[in-house]
């Protein structure tokens, strides 16, 4: 972070002239950079009115001064609080453990991978590259590198840094023609972790730099571990021999967690925040909160306050309620949609749309519509009338009876609940 405050100053060091010390004083002092991205630099500000003052009048001038330093991509962006993600995920570290990590289809390998190199179990891995989308886990599995190999051995030296921390440190040393103390001091790392290296960009010179520094330590036979929310091919700026050596180790991705590994975590973060959730509770966020864990815990965390300051039972319909924005405003995070179970529970039972939806009542077909029922009645938030609706207008008591008994079935019998959580999966996008 040292690094990103000396940004600011040197920013304020080479703006335009034409900005008086009063200037200076009234509206920038009280502002830092809090975060720098492939195209941006973050600033906060402590209120909305000094964040637009230096947006309307001071932006071009910070602009002139970051294409000098950075080229002509990066851009200054004033926010007034910082983004709650990034607070929150380094601001936990010393919770990002093995122990706390729920393993699933989707990040079994990066896991498997990640402790061995903590354990030191193998030299093969080097280095390890992680990537997948935001919010999957992986500055989680970096911190937890990190914790477990110090656990094992006290004395090992661990570097972790932020790429964009990195390339600040990097791009001031070469300024100040510092580059061989810049290099020493990383090149002591027993274990160096470097997270977003997405965000890698820069000059060639300092990339070159960059790689002499990993060579050093690759030399070294020091393990290193790298984080990005893509492939290294698809790494924007990344010189070819900086790739070439991320793809000499082993790159493995994270997924999406499918249902069952969020049951896991949903169980997993609320036990750990003090919070009782009921297996329908669960099941319910789990079905609807899909896009990544960062959002399992915020949905948590908003129940958790519900708890807190209502005391009253949390329930399928005020989880409904209070998680809605959660998930509501992106398409891509809705559950899946009555017709898509029906048609899935259709082809499960080999049957077609219309046998579900009419009026049949042979005993193979009845079966499958109250399956399609129940199931509808756990992925979505349909009122028992709404659901009645897509089977030719059934009333509810009707749909009631059918959700009923398939819960009745499904516990008597394991291998019908069975064929329920594999037929769920293929609603799981
Ligand atoms: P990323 O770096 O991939 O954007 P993070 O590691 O910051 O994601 O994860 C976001 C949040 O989700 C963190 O609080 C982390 O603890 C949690 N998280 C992610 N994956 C898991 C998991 N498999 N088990 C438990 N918590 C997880
Ligand atoms: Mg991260």
């Amino acid at each position: 972070m040292e690094s990103l405050n000396d940004l600011w100053d040197y920013i304020i060091k080479h703006i335009d002239s034409s900005v008086s010390d009063i200037g200076i004083d009234s509206w920038f002092k009280d502002c830092k950079v809090i975060e720098m991205t492939d195209t941006s630099i973050i600033v906060l500000s402590p209120n909305e009115f000094q964040a637009n003052v230096l947006r309307m009048r001071y932006s071009d001038k910070i602009n002139r001064v970051l294409r000098d330093l950075f080229g002509d991509n990066m851009r200054v962006d004033i926010v007034v609080n910082a983004p709650e993600s990034e607070k929150d995920t380094y601001n936990q570290s010393y919770d990002y453990t093995f122990e706390n990590f729920v393993v699933g289809p989707s990040n079994k390998l990066a896991h498997a991978a990640a402790l061995a190199v903590a354990n030191k179990e193998t030299t093969l891995y080097n280095p390890l590259f992680l990537y997948g989308d935001s919010g999957l886990g992986k500055t989680h599995l970096l911190y937890a590198i990190m914790n477990r190999a110090i656990k094992n051995d006290p004395k090992c030296k661990v570097v972790f840094v932020r790429t964009r921390d990195f390339m600040n440190e990097l791009i001031e040393a070469i300024r100040s023609g510092h580059n061989v103390e810049f290099r020493d001091k990383y090149r002591k790392a027993d274990l160096f972790l470097m997270d977003d290296i997405q965000a890698i960009g820069g000059t060639n010179s300092s990339q070159d730099e960059c790689f002499h520094t990993f060579n050093t330590l690759h030399e070294a036979h020091k393990q290193m571990v790298f984080a990005s929310d893509r492939p290294p091919s698809e790494v924007p700026l990344l010189t070819d021999r900086m790739r070439t050596r991320f793809e000499s180790g082993l790159i493995v991705d994270i997924q999406k967690p499918d249902f069952e590994t969020r049951v896991a975590i949903i169980q997993k973060k609320s036990t750990q925040v003090g919070l009782n959730l009921s297996d329908d509770v669960t099941k319910y966020v789990a079905a609807n909160v899909t896009a990544n864990v960062r959002q399992i815990e915020g949905a948590i965390k908003k129940l958790r306050a519900y708890n807190d300051m209502m005391h009253l039972d949390i329930t399928v319909s005020v989880v409904s309620n209070e998680i809605k924005g959660m998930y509501l405003d992106k398409q891509d995070d809705y559950g899946p949609t009555p017709d898509k179970i029906i048609e899935e529970t259709a082809k499960f039972y080999e049957l077609s749309v219309k046998d579900l939806t009419g009026k049949r009542r042979t005993k193979d077909v009845v079966l499958a519509r109250q399956v399609a029922m129940y199931q509808i009645r756990n992925y979505t938030t349909l009122s028992l009338n709404e659901i009645g609706k897509f089977f030719g207008g059934r009333d509810h008591t009707t749909v009631l009876s059918s959700v009923q008994k398939i819960e009745q079935e499904a516990n008597n019998s394991p291998a019908f609940a069975k064929d329920l959580k594999k037929l769920a999966h293929t609603f799981d996008r």
